[in-house]
């Protein structure tokens, strides 16, 4: 019945370009889908190619030898983050440690091996996504970040959400989701459901640093992926 009904549209449209006096159709129906897809395809590379230029921009111009607080006197690398400019999800921590000061990277350390873990167990690379801080200078003996250093770091972050636009954010550990929600209620309690930073979907979970020392609750953590794989129509491998 369906193909019925497209045969008929399809001679209908055949109809209308002759009775224009146009005899020719140079295109398949399958040409045209795939120059459709070309098209799109080139319009979303020129949005992450924007994207990942505003970012550098950021970068460069903002960010680049800041000295906003006092985690920059002890600092070896500002740790800005990582991955695609125009990922559809994003990772946002708390603030770097001793192995990402080092490398200038996120996540690079034991719990970073554990959240790239993560992002594999969902069908995704750490490519695919974006990871970054609320704080971007490690505070020393990895202790949390004072709440000054985090007002001062806090709109670099926010300008990098503003620019990537992701679909949603996981929000690891207690700095991350409490900053973001600006609320103080515990992690424990606002894992595992969605809120909102900005319009964007945020799921609150565990920080893999924590879950190193609390196996038993990285099953919690992946119900809180799946939730978010949900969101974003796509399924876990
Ligand atoms: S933590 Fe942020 S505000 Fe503080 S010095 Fe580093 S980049 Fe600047």
């Amino acid at each position: 019945m369906g193909e019925q009904v497209n045969r008929v549209d399809l001679k209908h449209v055949f109809e209308f370009y002759r009775a224009m006096g146009i005899e020719e159709f140079p295109y398949d129906a399958g040409s045209v889908v795939t120059e459709k897809n070309q098209a799109k395809q080139k319009k979303s590379s020129a949005g992450k190619a924007q994207k990942a230029s505003a970012l550098e921009k950021l970068f460069h111009e903002e960010l680049e030898g800041c000295t906003g607080c006092k985690l920059s006197a002890k600092r070896t690398n500002i740790v800005f983050g990582e991955g695609n400019p125009s990922a559809r999800l994003m990772f946002i921590g708390e603030a770097p440690g001793r192995e990402e000061d080092k490398q200038g990277r996120p996540f690079v350390g034991d719990a970073g091996k554990l959240l790239t873990s993560l992002i594999e167990k969902m069908g995704l690379t750490r490519e695919d996504v974006f990871i970054a801080n609320i704080v971007k200078c490690r505070p020393e003996m990895n202790r949390d970040p004072e709440e000054d250093e985090i007002s001062a770091c806090l709109p670099f972050l926010k300008k990098q959400i503003g620019i990537i636009r992701p679909e949603v954010i996981m929000a690891l550990g207690r700095v991350s989701a409490q900053t973001l929600l600006e609320t103080d209620v515990q992690i424990s309690k606002l894992r595992g459901r969605f809120a909102s930073f900005e319009g964007i979907p945020l799921m609150p979970t565990f920080h893999p640093a924590y879950l190193l020392r609390n196996r038993k609750d990285k099953a919690l953590t992946w119900q809180d992926a799946l939730q978010v794989l949900e969101l974003l129509g796509m399924k876990a491998p």
